[in-house]
């Protein structure tokens, strides 16, 4: 792979540079201590040294609005939004949230394809920065280490003079070749980076942990924290679900047909025709929730459906961890199921 010295100084030459090729999306911060996504306009204010955003770039691919089409009840004709795949380059992106994006194009592409997702993925570029874990991050514990570079074209590693950029794609040797860079030999991988927060079994039995958790009485204490607010649903970038809905203007006589983001902690979610809710408790309604991440999709996939950014974790009012959840799980299965003579070292992470 080839590798390049980029100094602090000259990220923002770098970013302008970058323009030439797209619209180009970077972290910014937001008030005191937040960051979010968002089209560089000055590249002195993009910031890749952050913690996470509050939402993923998940934003970009699949809004949390968006018009589908738009209609006439007279003349019975309907329109549909047409999207065009402008070029843009995602810069500054870390492992997990790229991780994200590949699962979603693996839920979109799926059965019926979702065209508009897959149109806006289309043109994309993908540069990518290593980061330092918090007590929110967990990603190790999902099989995705700080520098995983799959679906990356750039990646951006923090040195002490600012970053050496490891050359991932012919894309991104491409973007390179116009800037003049020195190159760099020095090869450090930074996957040993260790994360505090850390789900206690390997990922690859958590599939089998969630054999044996359906019962849990684990389901029914967290939901005595629970709201049922949904933010868990609303910051994961993983999280797919959605709702359409018809909206016709006070004339009867135009509408628009949107869609925007659900999630499966609100209560509305399952709730069908005749008053029925197949989810009508917070326990089941949590416990359908670390489902989707852990085993239904995971036992198509091979892989958990979690990337472990810490978002609902850290945006839960009541304090619920899904790290803290797993955890308990394991430990009451343990307890009840395992026997002592079992080898607490097959299982253990
Ligand atoms: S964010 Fe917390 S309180 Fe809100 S639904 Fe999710 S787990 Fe429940
Ligand atoms: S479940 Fe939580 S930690 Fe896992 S990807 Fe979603 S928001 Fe991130």
């Amino acid at each position: 792979m080839n590798m390049y010295n980029l100094k602090q100084e000259k990220v923002s030459d770098f970013i302008v540079h970058l323009q030439k090729y797209g619209e180009v999306i970077a972290p910014h911060p937001i008030g005191d201590a937040s960051y979010s996504f968002s089209t560089v306009t000055n590249p002195n204010t993009v910031e890749l040294d952050y913690n996470r955003t509050i939402q993923s770039i998940k934003k970009y691919f699949f809004p949390p609005r968006e018009k589908l089409l738009s209609y006439s009840t007279v003349s019975n004709q309907y329109e549909k939004v047409e999207l065009k795949a402008e070029p843009r380059i995602f810069l500054g992106v870390h492992s997990y949230d790229m991780q994200a994006v590949l699962k979603l194009d693996f839920n979109f592409s799926q059965g019926n394809p979702e065209l508009n997702y897959l149109k806006r993925r289309e043109n994309t570029t993908f540069i990518g920065v290593s980061y330092s874990s918090d007590k929110y991050h967990f990603g190790r514990s999902v099989g995705i280490p700080v520098e995983e570079l799959n679906g990356f074209d750039l990646f951006l590693r923090k040195n002490k003079s600012g970053f050496t950029i490891i050359v991932v794609t012919e894309k991104g040797e491409k973007l390179l070749k116009k800037f003049s860079l020195p190159e760099e030999s020095e090869n450090t991988p930074e996957n040993s980076i260790e994360f505090s927060t850390q789900i206690k079994i390997n990922y690859n039995r958590l599939p089998e942990l969630f054999e044996h958790a359906w019962d849990s009485p684990v389901w029914e204490s967290v939901s005595k924290k629970c709201v049922g607010c949904g933010t868990c649903n609303l910051v994961c970038p993983t999280c797919y679900c959605f709702n359409v809905e018809d909206d016709v203007d006070l004339s009867l006589k135009n509408g628009t047909r949107d869609r925007h983001w659900d999630g499966c902690m609100l209560n509305s979610f399952a709730a069908v025709a005749g008053g029925e809710n197949f989810r009508e408790s917070l326990g089941e309604r949590q416990r359908h929730r670390i489902y989707r991440k852990f085993k239904y999709i995971s036992d198509i996939t091979g892989e958990p459906w979690c990337v472990g950014c810490g978002r609902c974790i850290v945006a839960c009012t009541a304090g619920i961890s899904i790290v803290d959840i797993v955890n308990q799980l394991k430990e009451e299965y343990e307890q009840t199921h395992l026997t002592k003579s079992t080898h607490q070292h097959e299982w253990a992470g």
